[in-house]
């Protein structure tokens, strides 16, 4: 689940790692109202959505005076924001964040990921700060230092001084530097996030070491014991059709092409998109029902795909082990009569009543086209999609 840049900079703070100071704001008045409040000659006003690349997109600009505020407030409330994370679409700004100008020396990146072959956290540290981290990793890969940080130790003092040698902060900034990534790891860890980010940390003009931005990603598995963290959740932000999904437990997830996958257990989901793919095919999306297979979640996923105007073609690949092939069978005909399908659907069963579930679906009366392999199955769709 993913924060915006002023929520993940109140959770920096608890951890005492030092940010502008400044404060969400939803209209253009109440970011003119915060600018005087801050006081001072220099604001930032910020857009916030869920996406990096604000920057160059125009979603960041600096201002001189109250008027500019005003101006810049209009300017970025309401835009289409296209960064190269949003897609071509962009997406809309609702919120802002008004902050007190920073006298930026030089720019730095910080970050934070799980690294599974370690089995560590990795903070990643570079001095290249401002730009995207992948474009440093492809041409100047030297430029960025890593730590694969012990969990029974933490980040040390020594650790954390080297990352702040390394990346060239001075002398007198180091001590600080430490501080920021000791906070910085102990709010991964506490907080269960996937990814931190800060980008750029900042030296300032009187020598002090400054998260300017900030960006979090967290285990969803792990939210039920952070409510903190779900309270920032900004629906605004995600996919409708996943929002929906997650309501229903489906795990859902949009993509691209035209032909709608509905499968169960994630491992056999993913294999139904590769051999789609092998076929000549795209899938639609990825879907998994998990194991209670039942006729609500069936009837409700047909729905979510048929909202998709891409959808060409409907797949079904489920394994019966738990669920028998002939309730899911009937599940699938049930489903299928109840939202009127206009598109072909191809199904596939295997299992225990595997023999059950194919009489049934054949007996429905409905123009469920049968698969017996997933080569069979996949090579179905995909001709269906086409309109063959
Ligand atoms: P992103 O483009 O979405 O990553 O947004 P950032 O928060 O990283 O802002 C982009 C850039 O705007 C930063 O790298 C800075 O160069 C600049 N910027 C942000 N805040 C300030 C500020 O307070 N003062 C100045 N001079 N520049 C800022
Ligand atoms: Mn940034």
């Amino acid at each position: 689940m993913k924060i915006h840049e002023y929520q993940g900079k109140e959770i920096l703070r608890q951890f005492g790692v030092p940010t502008p100071r400044g404060k969400p704001c939803f209209s253009v008045d109440e970011a003119v109202a915060v600018a005087t409040e801050l006081g001072g000659n220099v604001w930032v006003v910020k857009a916030q959505i869920h996406a990096g690349g604000r920057g160059k997109g125009g979603g960041v600009k600096v201002a001189r005076s109250l008027d500019e505020v005003r101006s810049a407030a209009q300017q970025i409330l309401g835009m289409q924001l296209v960064t190269h994370q949003t897609g071509a679409a962009g997406q809309t700004v609702r919120r802002l964040l008004v902050e007190e100008g920073a006298h930026i020396v030089k720019e730095f990146y910080l970050g934070m990921v799980v690294d599974r072959s370690s089995q560590r956290v990795a903070l990643l540290a570079s001095s290249e700060g401002g730009m995207e981290i992948e474009e440093v990793a492809a041409h100047q890969p030297e430029k960025i230092h890593t730590v694969r940080i012990d969990p029974l130790t933490g980040l040390t003092d020594a650790e954390g001084a080297q990352v702040a040698r390394d990346i060239g902060l001075p002398e007198s900034a180091v001590a600080e530097t430490v501080t920021i990534l000791q906070g910085l790891y102990r709010a991964f860890v506490e907080k269960d996030a996937m990814l931190a980010e800060i980008n750029p940390l900042i030296l300032t003009g009187d020598g002090r070491v400054v998260a300017l931005d900030a960006k979090f990603n967290f285990d969803s598995n792990a939210l039920y014991r952070h409510p903190e963290v779900v309270a920032y959740r900004d629906l605004d932000e995600e996919d409708p059709a996943e929002v929906e999904a997650s309501a229903f437990d489906l795990s859902y997830i949009s993509l691209d092409g035209d032909i709608g996958c509905l499968v169960n257990g994630a491992g056999l989901a993913m294999a139904t998109m590769d051999i789609i793919k092998l076929y000549g095919g795209s899938p639609a999306n990825f879907l998994d029902v998990g194991g209670g297979a039942t006729t609500e979640k069936v009837t409700e996923a047909f729905k979510l795909m048929l909202k998709n105007p891409n959808l060409k073609a409907i797949l079904v690949n489920i394994f019966g082990g738990i669920m028998k092939c002939d309730v899911i069978a009937e599940g699938v005909v049930a489903a299928a009569r109840q939202v009127h399908l206009t598109v072909p659907l191809v199904v596939r069963l295997e299992g225990t009543n595997v023999a059950l579930g194919k009489q049934i679906l054949a007996d429905s009366g409905l123009p469920i086209i049968s698969g017996d392999e997933m080569a069979d199955a996949a090579q179905k769709v995909v001709a269906a999609a086409r309109g063959v």
